[in-house]
C-alpha cells in the first residue's frame, strides 16, 4: 500500500502521456481535483517523450514526433506550457540509389521522369496511370492504385508497407495509406495541416509544466497492477494503457506492431538532407530520422534515429483489421459496463486501439476530462435529490 498522500486522491490516472498529463491539468485547474498519475515508465511524456542523447543531442525516445493541428482549440491549450518553432517536416523516399520527394509532388514526378511537369500535366499523368475501375477502395493497395497507379504503387508504397506491417497492402485498411497526400504543387510538406509546431523547449519540458501543479502527484516506475483496488479515488480512474490488458486480455489479445530504435551519434553537424528519410529497399530499417531538423536544436554532433519493425514489442500501432475492430468493440463494451459501475474511463490511442496524432489525443483527454466532469455533476444532484427525498 502507498502513503497517505497518494492514497487521497480524487482521480487516479494511468498513464502520464498526453492524455494523462491533459487531464490530470485540466482537473487541478478547473477543479482543484487532486490526481495521482503513474506510469510504468520511468519518465512523463509517455511515446511523445524526448530526451538528451549522451552526446548532448536532443532525440525523441519512441520514433520522431511532429506536432501538427488544425485545431485551433489544441493549439491554444498546448500553448499555455510551451512556446513554439515553425515545424518543417521534410521526408524523401531513398530508393533506386537515389532521393524522392514524398508524398508525391511535382518535383516527385520529375524526379521519376526526367522532365519538367506543371498541375495540368501531372494531373493528365495520373489520371492516365491510377487504375480507374477501383471506384470505392477496400484496402491500401486498392486506394494507391485507385489514385496513382501500379508504378508508384510499387515504387513507393508497396514495399515500403510490406517491411513496416509484415503485410502486404492487400491486406491492410485503407487508413494505412489513406494518410498520405498527393499534391499538384511543389508543397514538400510532409503533412497538409494548418499548424505545423514544434515545442521551443521540447516535448517533456511542456509535459513537466502541465503536472507541475501541487495537486498533482506523479509516481513513476510504477504499474497499475501494484496499487489496482487499493487506491480509492472519490472522483474517477482514467486508464490509458492498453484496453485488453485492463481486462485481463479475457476476450483475446489486440494485435499491435512495434518498432525498435537504434540511436547513432555523429561527429559532424548534419547527416542527412531532411528529418526523415524512409527506405523501402532491402535496408533492415524502415526510417532514418535527424531529429536535430525539426527540434531547432544547433549542436556540432547529429544523431540518427533508425526504425526497425517489429512483429512484438511496445505496443506502437494498432494493427487495423476486421479481427481487430470486432475485438476492439467488444473491449469497447466491457470498458462501458466499467464506467458506469466503477467510474472508469478509457482514453488515448492504447485504450481506444486507435492511431491518434498528439492534437487527436489532446482533444480525446479534454473530451474525457468533459465527461467525467459532466458525470460527476450529474451523481452529485442525484444525491443532492436522493438526501432530499
Ligand atoms: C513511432 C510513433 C511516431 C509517432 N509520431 C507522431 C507524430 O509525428 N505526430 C503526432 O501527432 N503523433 C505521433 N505519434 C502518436 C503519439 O505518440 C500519440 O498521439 C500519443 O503518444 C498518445 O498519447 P497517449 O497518452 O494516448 O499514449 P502514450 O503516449 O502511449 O501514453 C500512455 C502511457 O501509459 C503508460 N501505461 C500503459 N499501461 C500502464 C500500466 N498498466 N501501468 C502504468 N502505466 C501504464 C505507458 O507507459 C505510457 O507512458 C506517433 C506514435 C508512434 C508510435
Amino acid at each position: 500500500m502507498r502513503g497517505d498522500a497518494e492514497a487521497d486522491v480524487d482521480l487516479l490516472i494511468v498513464g502520464a502521456g498526453i492524455v494523462g498529463c491533459t487531464v490530470a491539468e485540466r482537473a487541478a485547474a478547473l477543479r482543484g481535483w487532486r490526481s495521482l498519475v503513474v506510469d510504468r515508465r520511468r519518465h512523463v511524456g509517455g511515446n511523445c517523450h524526448d530526451a538528451l542523447h549522451a552526446s548532448g543531442v536532443l532525440v525523441h525516445s519512441y520514433g520522431p514526433h511532429y506536432f501538427r493541428t488544425d485545431s485551433d482549440d489544441v493549439l491554444a491549450y498546448l500553448s499555455r506550457f510551451t512556446e513554439w518553432i515553425p515545424g518543417r517536416y521534410v521526408v524523401k523516399v531513398a530508393t533506386r540509389g537515389r532521393l524522392f520527394d514524398f508524398p508525391i509532388n511535382l518535383t516527385t514526378l520529375e524526379q521519376v521522369y526526367g522532365r519538367a511537369f506543371d498541375a495540368d500535366e501531372a494531373r493528365l499523368l495520373l489520371d492516365e496511370l491510377r487504375d480507374r475501375s477501383i471506384v470505392t477502395p477496400r484496402s491500401s493497395e486498392e486506394l494507391v492504385l485507385s489514385r496513382v497507379g501500379r508504378e508508384f504503387y510499387d515504387l513507393f508504397y508497396a514495399p515500403y508497407t510490406r517491411k513496416q506491417w509484415g503485410m502486404s497492402p492487400a491486406q491492410l485498411d485503407v487508413s494505412v495509406c489513406g494518410r498520405v497526400p498527393v499534391r499538384f504543387t511543389r508543397d514538400e510538406r510532409y503533412v497538409d495541416q494548418r499548424h505545423q509546431v514544434m515545442p521551443r523547449d521540447g516535448f517533456t519540458r511542456m509535459f513537466e509544466r502541465m503536472l507541475a501543479s501541487p495537486l498533482i502527484t506523479v509516481l513513476l516506475g510504477c504499474d497499475f497492477a501494484e496499487l489496482r483496488g487499493a487506491i480509492r479515488p472519490r472522483v474517477a480512474t482514467l486508464y490509458t494503457g492498453p484496453i485488453d490488458a485492463y481486462f485481463d486480455h479475457r476476450l483475446g489479445r489486440l494485435a499491435w506492431r512495434s518498432l525498435d530504435f537504434e540511436l547513432v551519434a555523429y561527429e559532424q553537424q548534419w547527416k542527412q538532407p531532411c528529418v526523415q528519410i524512409n527506405y523501402p529497399g532491402a535496408e533492415p530499417y524502415t526510417r532514418s530520422v535527424e531529429y536535430k531538423h525539426v527540434t531547432g536544436q544547433r549542436h556540432p554532433q547529429t544523431v540518427v534515429g533508425y526504425e526497425y519493425p517489429r512483429a512484438s514489442g511496445d505496443p506502437f500501432y494498432p494493427v487495423p483489421s476486421a479481427r481487430g475492430r470486432r475485438l476492439y468493440a467488444a473491449y469497447a463494451e466491457l470498458a462501458e459496463h466499467a464506467r458506469r459501475t466503477e467510474r472508469t474511463y478509457f482514453a488515448g490511442r492504447l485504450a481506444t486501439y486507435a492511431y491518434l496524432n498528439m492534437d487527436q489525443a489532446t482533444a480525446a483527454a479534454l473530451e474525457a476530462f468533459a465527461e467525467i466532469e459532466r458525470d460527476w455533476l450529474a451523481s452529485r444532484v442525484r444525491h443532492a435529490s436522493a438526501g432530499r427525498g
